[in-house]
């Protein structure tokens, strides 16, 4: 049996803030108790001590967190003519140094092929090489009868949510009808349906007319994604979800008016959730403009928005008040200029921006600037950070409470985060496959010193300790966040 003693800091979770320490046992957490209580967890902490053969790992000054839990990753996804430079390897090692310790990534159902031939496909690609744990959601992009069979299959698998997408026709893009009859299948299999909710049809229109006029460059990413695309396909989901009577969770969401149409089907009482990432928290039309094709590093869908329009505090407000219930990544990164393997990847769109591969990378940067923008700057409490960050995604996609918490009996997923320090964001620090960074220069505090998976040590004094294979399969039961 392997122990460990995590002493002398400060317990947090998504409901308490304790000082406390943490005894953990063959990788599950199994005692949890307050310092300076005297009387019985007094003689539990002397227990722990005489029982010896116990790693102890000095947390004083320090929080200790339960692991992120970051539900919207795309590792190695083909886009555009190219590949998400990131595999399960060099991704899910970036997330464990950025204070991840579980991933939901995106198989995919490649159109007239069964979605349980991607699936298995995505599995072989994960298999044996992930640094922290994984799950699967399955991306449908061909709704037909074999298809809504298969999604009664994969939920007993343990991959219990379908991204559709209302964006990319041609490629990925379901019509409403299709959308429509996934929908009545989750809501009688319990399903969770993901939708990528943009008007793909009319913003195909809008980038067509953009290139005729001659406005090529990154910045008309965004113009010809105009909010209102967001905001009534968002409308429309709901809408289609309301009827068929199931559960909606609309994937990265950009715009305030998108992030209204949620509150109000929430203020009536429906199964709908939103999910904000990082770069629309943080990033704006300025960083698109950047001169000499820079602002291609900041090109993903929905894209980033006008700062000036009071996006930015719309998501905070909405991650305040519940409107909004977690904060993922969409993490899909591509190099800027040449990729040892994958060659050009951005620059393939420089003079035509409907060419440039939409994501970036954040998967090893969520938990930090989440952080220092939640905590450190006042926006959200500490137990509210670990909700949007960790407990709400494990319940909202059935991993709670073996994930996204510090309870008796919940794997030793588990973070130690010094809030003292300050620290300088650069790609030079960073770890996963990719040549940039979208918060080059950017201050932060905060820093995630010690990550566990399952009671192992993955990061600590600056160094590694993990090794691909780590990381193991979770089959998920359906939502655990219904009304
Ligand atoms: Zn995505």
């Amino acid at each position: 049996m392997s122990r460990m003693l995590i002493k002398g800091g400060t317990v947090v979770t998504a409901t308490e803030i304790m000082d406390a320490d943490v005894l953990i046992e063959d990788g599950a957490v199994v005692a949890i108790y307050a310092r300076g209580a005297g009387g019985v967890a007094g003689d539990l902490a002397r227990a722990v001590a005489e029982i010896g053969a116990v790693t102890v790992i000095d947390a004083a000054g320090k929080y200790v967190m339960p692991g992120g839990v970051d539900v919207h990753t795309h590792m190695e996804l083909p886009f555009g003519g190219t590949y998400a430079s990131d595999d399960f390897e060099s991704g899910t090692r970036a997330a464990a140094w950025g204070g991840t310790t579980t991933i939901i990534d995106f198989a995919v159902q490649t159109i007239g092929e069964s979605m349980m031939s991607g699936y298995e496909q995505w599995m072989a690609k994960a298999e044996g090489r992930c640094a922290v744990d994984y799950g699967m959601h399955m991306i449908v992009s061909d709704v037909n009868d074999q298809t809504l069979k298969e999604m009664d299959t994969l939920i007993a698998d343990g991959v219990t949510s379908f991204k559709l997408f209302m964006a990319y026709p041609g490629v990925l893009y379901s019509d409403d009808g299709k959308i429509f009859r996934a929908m009545q299948k989750a809501s009688e299999n319990g399903g969770m349906i993901m939708m990528h909710a943009e008007n793909g049809i009319v913003i195909d229109v809008l980038r067509e007319q953009a290139i005729l006029r001659g406005q090529t460059d990154p910045i008309y990413h965004s113009v010809t994604r105009p909010p209102v695309t967001e905001a009534e396909a968002t409308h429309r989901a709901i809408a289609y979800a309301e009827l068929a009577g199931a559960p909606l969770y609309v994937v990265h969401m950009s715009a305030k008016e998108a992030v209204a149409e949620v509150a109000a089907a929430r203020d009536r009482g429906l199964n709908v959730f939103g999910e904000t990432c990082p770069q629309y928290l943080y990033l704006g039309w300025n960083n698109l403009r950047e001169p000499d094709f820079e602002g291609a590093k900041y090109v993903c869908s929905t894209p980033v928005r006008n700062w000036d329009d009071g996006h930015q505090d719309a998501l905070w407000q909405g991650l305040a008040t519940n409107d909004l219930q977690v904060v993922s990544t969409d993490h899909c990164p591509f190099c800027m200029n040449d990729h040892p393997t994958l060659g050009t990847q951005k620059r393939l769109g420089e003079g035509d921006f409907t060419k440039i591969p939409n994501g970036l990378p954040g998967v090893e940067e969520r938990m930090q600037l989440l952080y220092d923008g939640a905590v450190a700057e006042g926006r959200l409490n500490l137990n509210r950070f670990v909700e949007v960050t960790a407990t709400t995604p494990a319940k909202m996609f059935g991993l709670y409470p073996r994930k996204g918490t510090i309870a008796i009996g919940s794997d030793a997923d588990i973070i130690i985060l010094d809030p003292d320090t300050t620290r300088t964001m650069s790609v030079e620090h960073n770890h996963m496959d990719v040549d940039y960074t979208c918060y080059e220069g950017k201050e932060i505090h905060g820093s995630i010193d010690v990550v566990l998976s399952r009671g192992r040590v993955l990061i600590e004094g600056g160094e590694y300790h993990g090794s691909p294979g780590d990381g193991a399969f979770l089959p998920r039961s359906t939502s655990q966040y219904l009304l």
